[in-house]
């Protein structure tokens, strides 16, 4: 059995038939993220229940392995307390930045172990992680104790839909 080219196989079905996909209400936060070096774009809504990843709904445009990344992603972390998803996401992370050294816990990635190949293409590393991190950063928005404040959202500065957010590098 070809390791490769069963993980390809994943990553091109999760490509052919994206989970999840489709922009839906309701949702506590939406980010849009961009990945310049590909041109890969995602627009990310989480809906957060009681600490629990109730909902990720995403559009997104670019390369197989981007989008790929945010059907696997939104597969793994809904339905998920936000501790546990947020752990799956620096285990991802660790075996993204791992230049392909890391094999990754299987048990613990699941689908997502398929992109550990990514990892020796560093130009390709942000196409996996885009919908990761912006799933991490719409989460953290949705978690803003503005939203049980009335009095700070009444004074909150408009919200930043659409527009693109530069990635750090
Ligand atoms: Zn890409």
């Amino acid at each position: 059995m070809n390791l490769d080219s069963m993980y390809q196989e994943i990553i091109l079905d999760h490509y052919r038939n994206p989970l999840h996909r489709g922009l839906r209400d309701p949702f506590d936060a939406e980010v849009h993220h961009v990945n310049p070096t590909c041109g890969d774009e995602v627009t990310l809504r989480v809906k957060v229940v009681d600490g629990v990843v109730e909902d990720v709904s995403y559009e997104s445009e670019g390369c197989s392995i981007s989008q790929a990344s945010a059907s696997v992603m939104s597969d793994l972390v809904i339905g998920k307390k936000i501790d546990d998803a947020m752990e799956l996401e620096r285990e991802f992370l660790a075996l993204m930045q791992s230049r392909g050294t890391a094999e990754g816990d299987e048990e613990v990635l699941q689908d997502a172990i398929a992109f550990a190949g990514v990892s020796k293409y560093p130009a390709r590393v942000k196409c996996a992680l885009l919908s990761w991190m912006a799933w991490k950063d719409a989460t953290a928005k949705a978690m803003e104790p503005a939203v049980a404040s009335p009095a700070a959202s009444a004074h909150a500065s408009p919200v930043d839909i659409d527009v693109p957010e530069q990635e750090k590098p």
